[in-house]
């Protein structure tokens, strides 16, 4: 898509300028829970980019309730960098918040509200600063990226990302803003997760020769991912840049049966891994699929016919590898002075984007320990600072 910029003219001062805080405060008053819409704040976004001048895409979730938005400042054509953020925030139910989550606040030179840190913060600076990039005279463009359901395991993005390979000219790099309190992420586990489905035969419980208990044969597949789990603890591969310095397997969640005296017709549970970028993700995902297609399926079907296990992903989120030759880093590094590149302990959108061969790494401000938090907030240096770094990316998006 190209940004079809207006000419400066009377009518182009009267387009929304705003500051990165008053941007923030608009942001985080938007109630963009993940379990909800976004699209009041996509909205919003895309009216204030049109005042200026600038035409956004917006790709939606199946229910129309959720979008990504991309637009592009500065010359239509491959190359420049993406800002990259996602709109939705965590829930606060639950959670004891000194002040309103979804009124910006500000005490002890901090600025409190839900999403402040993780990650309206990023998306506020690059929206504020967009009349900025239009009088720079970009000559490489600067898109903005923003997401839906990120936090329930990066499920949004995707969507942008099929987009803009399959019908946008070709962004060189790609800037993550996710806190990392603007230090240079380079590295994070992927997240996979996954749904098993046990259908067995039910009966009485005095007659379990009968039947087929599907708890049994979930708890036969959890001591088997639990093996796996056990294998890369002891054996890795090891990347002492994370903590653990493994790849890691869980079930967190099972659930099944409906009487202790029934037998069990029914087990489903979920699971997840969380692979160090040695690992091939695939080469995990065979082995439980070998388990269940050599053990546990034949073992089924001696017993009942009509019994079987399914699995199937929901949620796909791969590792950010780290490159040697990074024109991402390199470029980062320049503009913010940072020398060393950190691992990260969560996963973000980054991978994604590489997937398809944007070369991307995670850089902005806030601290991913006040993400997900009550009273989550971040420092006025922080926003600071971030803002002289995207000032400093728009001079050299403009020599
Ligand atoms: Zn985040």
């Amino acid at each position: 898509m190209s940004a079809s910029r207006r000419a400066a003219g009377p009518e182009a001062t009267a387009a929304t300028r705003l500051s990165p805080r008053e941007m923030l405060a608009r942001l985080i008053a938007f109630d963009t829970t993940s379990a909800g819409s976004n699209l009041a704040l996509i909205d919003f976004a895309r009216a204030y980019l049109a005042e200026h001048g600038i035409e956004s895409r917006l790709t939606y979730d199946d229910s129309r309730a959720k979008a990504n938005l991309y637009a592009s400042v500065g010359p239509a054509g491959p190359g420049g960098v993406v800002l990259s953020g996602h709109t939705d925030v965590v829930p606060v139910a639950g959670q004891p918040w000194q002040s309103d989550p979804f009124t910006l606040t500000e005490r002890d030179g901090r600025l409190y509200g839900r999403g402040t840190s993780d990650m309206k913060s990023f998306i506020a600076l690059a929206l504020a600063l967009v009349p900025e990039m239009l009088a720079a005279g970009l000559k490489r463009p600067l898109h903005l990226a923003l997401s839906y359901d990120e936090e329930l395991g990066c499920l949004g993005a995707p969507r942008m990302i099929a987009d803009i390979a399959a019908n946008l000219p070709k962004p060189a790099i790609v800037i993550v803003g996710e806190p990392t309190r603007l230090k240079l992420g380079n590295r994070h586990k992927g997240c996979y997760g996954f749904q098993i489905d046990i259908q067995g035969r039910d009966g009485h419980s005095s007659a379990t020769h009968r039947g087929v208990n599907a708890i049994t044969h979930a708890a036969a597949v959890v001591g088997f991912i639990e093996a796996i789990a056990e294998r890369h603890r002891r054996e890795g591969p090891f990347d002492r840049g994370f903590d653990p310095p493994y790849t890691t397997l869980n079930v967190g969640e099972i659930a099944g049966g409906s009487a202790v005296n029934i037998i069990a017709r029914h087990c489903r549970l979920g699971w997840e891994f969380r692979p160090i970028p040695a690992v091939d993700p695939s080469r995990v995902i065979a082995e439980v699929e070998t388990y269940l297609a050599e053990v546990l399926r034949p073992r089924l079907s001696a017993r009942a016919p009509e019994a079987k296990a399914e699995m199937w992903a929901d949620c796909v989120v791969p590792p950010l590898v780290p490159r040697s030759d990074s024109p991402a880093a390199d470029l980062v590094r320049r503009l913010t002075g940072a020398n060393e590149t950190i691992g990260l302990a969560f996963a973000t959108e980054a991978g994604q984007f590489q997937e398809i061969g944007i070369d991307a790494i995670v850089c902005g401000p806030g601290s991913i320990e006040q993400a997900h938090q009550p009273d989550e907030f971040i420092e006025l240096s922080q926003i600071a600072e971030g803002e002289a770094f995207l000032r400093r990316l728009i001079a050299w998006a403009a020599a």
